[in-house]
């Protein structure tokens, strides 16, 4: 069997050792340090925004933002509704209610017209969401805009959930910083990854500052140990800190990279008719994260399905497109607003959705065996 094709997989520097080993030598094993602290430092600077707190994960990160925003049982929050579930699980740590937005379809993120929809309703009633978060699919960031204008009209803060789209830039500001609070992930499958962290970004930091009390139990200042309030364990080790900023040293040649892939794949099946890759919103630079196109049922005799099958005999890892929160069981009965009156946009990019190996350590050979298997199955069924 050949080597497995995976859609992400972690791709080291080689310099990542080196903040290891400084840790060790220094027995920095702990989850503070000076690893976290320079960290902490490089990605606030990275993305424009004045204090970040390290986390163990994007969705402590998430759950932290929402915690300083006071979410709490009484509370609603807007989430959208294309995105992977750690988007939504810390409203329910929160004992929050969710409410669903649709996407819109030249970013696949949140729609403004939708979030509008919801946010005039939620006024009439009296019950406006406390948070609305936005994610920035597959690399890409949303119609910033837009959304913040109407966050800004309404009074509602924005959590911005950049796990996917560090790096990424809309009209020259950095993907992450447009919120009250950014968060980052640096998950395995990400684009820069400690095997597994996180990051809450912001210009408060005072409310950072909390962020890490409340990350470290919450311990009040006594000797003895005290504590007030409820507090979690949600803090980054200093070894896998040291991972990060190695990372980083090299984010930008990872977004060079996968941008090229995403390009090598546009040329070769680019003219396949029905077939549509994931848009770029003009004046925007997106990290291509995932490449992601759709296939038209009207025009393509494949169904995502059998092409991610076909890929998968070839031990080639592909997948469809999130499965949007408001299909989920996790959140059945719970509040949706679609973009329009007809289709549903995330429902669709569902349904026609395939994301393709991306990883910036594919070789061309790889990536050239994914193009050729996918123009195989595509234009073999279309004659037929
Ligand atoms: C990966 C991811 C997260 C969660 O990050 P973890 O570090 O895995 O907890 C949150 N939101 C989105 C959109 C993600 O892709």
């Amino acid at each position: 069997m050949t080597e497995r094709i995976f859609l992400s997989s972690p791709h080291m520097s080689g310099k990542e050792q080196h903040y290891i080993n400084q840790a060790f030598e220094t027995n920095w094993i702990a989850p503070l340090g000076p690893n976290v602290d320079a960290f902490e430092r490089e990605i606030a600077d990275y993305v424009k925004m004045t204090d970040a707190a390290a986390t163990s994960s994007g969705t402590a990160a998430i759950h932290l933002a929402l915690e300083l925003l006071g979410v709490g049982k009484e509370d609603v929050v807007f989430c959208s509704s294309l995105t992977f579930i750690a988007s939504a699980n810390p409203i329910l740590y929160s004992g929050a209610t969710p409410v669903f937005i649709d996407s819109e379809v030249t970013t696949w993120n949140m729609s403004p017209v939708a979030l509008e929809k919801a946010l005039k309703d939620a006024k009439e009633k009296g019950e406006l969401p406390r948070a609305i978060i936005i994610v920035n699919l597959y690399g890409q960031v949303a119609m910033m805009d837009e959304l913040v204008k109407l966050s800004e009209e309404y009074g509602v803060p924005i959590v911005e959930d950049a796990a996917e789209s560090l790096g990424a830039l809309y009209k020259g500001q950095p993907s992450g910083s447009f919120g009250r609070f950014g968060i980052f992930s640096f998950n395995g499958n990400k684009i820069i990854t400690t095997s597994g962290g996180g990051m809450l970004v912001s210009n408060d930091a005072q409310a950072l500052k909390k962020a890490r009390f409340l990350a470290t139990q919450a311990r009040d200042p006594a000797i003895h140990y005290q504590h007030s309030v409820v507090g979690y364990n949600y803090r980054l080790s200093n070894i896998l800190a040291g991972v990060g900023r190695a990372q980083l040293q090299v984010l930008d040649e990872r977004v060079n990279t996968r941008r090229a892939i995403f390009n090598r794949y546009v040329e070769a099946l680019g003219e396949i008719e029905g077939l549509k890759f994931m848009p770029e919103l003009e004046d925007t630079y997106g990290n291509r994260w995932l490449t992601t196109f759709t296939l038209d049922p009207k025009k393509v005799k494949v169904t995502p399905h059998e092409l991610i099958e076909e890929l998968g005999k070839e031990n080639i890892e592909a997948r469809p497109v999130w499965k949007p929160l408001h299909l989920q069981p996790l959140f059945e009965g719970c509040e949706f607003y679609a973009h329009g009156t007809d289709d549903i946009v995330s429902e669709w990019l569902f349904e026609t959705g395939v994301c393709l190996p991306s990883g910036s350590n594919m070789t061309i050979e790889q990536q050239n065996k994914v193009i050729k298997k996918i123009k195989k199955v595509l234009i073999l069924k279309m004659e037929n």
